[in-house]
């Protein structure tokens, strides 16, 4: 590893790769199981630890995220081994955000004592929906009430908390979806999430709309959905900093800026990524999923050019809304003026992306936009 990469900020995350349940619409990398062994994650994720050179162990990285899967599917002790971990592998002491997802149905006190007890300082909670019908379709073990508590539960514990919503799901009206947005402003949540509902393919839901048992979600239901939660989020004073996510001033998400802000990161655990910036280009690599991982075989590299990683941390840098410094986006990827010009030419014909006030970024009202938008410019 070359020493201008190693300087540079990273972020960690860490995959736990099990779910109490599947949701029917989810593909991601889990294996269902409501008593995980947490002690032989942590031997697997300590002998990748081992055999990566890429890892930066012993560094301090900017921010921690261990994600799933449900990583609050573990038991209290596993969860509080899994973090101290983490601490011991690389120093969390001067970290700008820790966060762990978490199922409400896990929010408990002796969970919360795990993450408080590990320095952890953000929950990341996958509510779904304030509504039950919504939680039904959603598959989700938790009731509406179990998610007031646990967002309630959290706070009182001094933890902030970002909520993921999933909208447009078969049947959800925008007058249900308000009173949902009420509750998620009544608990004062730092920051919000919005997803539409996505049916991965070969997922139990696609499998039922096959036969015709359950419906599709509509692209036009989701639209008006997340036109909705913008309209009535910002109007409560959260700002809609990035396509996806809303926050109160200066509870941005750290580690997923780092994301679009084209910062390094290290993935641990089963289909983890990482990304290393050097020479101008970027080496990414994604670890084996499930079996392949547990069996310690290597995932796939690939090295994206200097103009593909410039490409990308164009695209990247336009999902904050705020977009970018156009001189510091242009000397962080080694192009020229010309160049974005060129690049953007065909999403600033369409309305889609302007430059003011020396930034780049999405016109305003065009952030629905934003798959046209990667299409014209990567
Ligand atoms: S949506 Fe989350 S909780 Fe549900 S199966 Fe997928 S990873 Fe697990």
């Amino acid at each position: 590893m070359d020493s201008r990469s190693d300087a540079q900020p990273f972020g960690v995350y860490v995959h736990v790769p099990y779910c109490a349940r599947a949701c029917p619409y989810c593909d991601f990398d889990f294996a269902v199981d409501a008593r995980p062994d947490g002690a032989a994650l942590i031997g697997a994720l300590g002998r990748e630890l081992e055999r990566r050179e890429d890892v930066r162990r012993g560094h301090a990285p900017r921010t921690v995220y261990v994600g799933g899967g449900t990583p609050s599917v573990l038991a209290a002790e596993d969860l509080a081994g899994l973090l101290g971990w983490i601490s011991a592998s690389w120093d969390t002491r001067a970290c700008a955000e820790w966060t762990v997802e978490f199922n409400p149905e896990h929010v408990d006190e002796a969970r919360l004592d795990a993450v408080c007890g590990a320095g952890v300082g953000r929950l990341s909670l996958g509510v779904q929906s304030f509504d039950a019908a919504g939680l039904r379709q959603l598959g989700r073990a938790h009731s509406p009430a179990q998610a007031v508590r646990a967002v309630e539960a959290a706070h009182a514990r001094g933890l902030h908390v970002s909520l993921d919503l999933i909208v447009g799901w078969p049947g959800q009206t925008l007058e249900g979806l308000r009173q949902e947005l009420d509750q998620v402003l009544a608990l004062s949540t730092e920051h919000v999430s919005i997803y539409a509902l996505t049916i991965e393919p070969g997922t139990p839901w696609e499998r039922l709309a096959e036969r015709g048992v359950r419906r599709l979600p509509r692209v036009d239901d989701a639209a008006d959905a997340i036109s909705c939660c913008a309209q009535v989020l910002e109007g409560a004073g959260l700002c809609h900093y990035e396509v996806a996510s809303y926050a109160r001033p200066g509870a941005e998400a750290v580690h997923n800026s780092g994301y679009w802000q084209g910062r390094d990161y290290v993935g641990l655990g089963p289909s983890a990524a990482s990304a290393r910036h050097c020479g101008g280009g970027v080496v990414r690599s994604s670890n084996a999923r499930g079996a392949d991982w547990w069996n310690g075989e290597g995932g796939g590299v690939e090295t994206l050019d200097a103009e593909a990683a410039a490409r990308e941390a164009l695209w990247l840098s336009l999902r904050l809304l705020e977009g970018v410094q156009v001189d510091a986006l242009l000397a962080r990827v080694g192009r020229d003026r010309a160049w974005l010009d060129e690049r953007t030419a065909r999403a600033r014909a369409r309305g889609n992306v302007e430059v003011a006030g020396g930034r780049l970024r999405v016109a305003p009202g065009r952030w629905l936009h934003h798959d046209e938008i990667a299409a014209d410019v990567l």
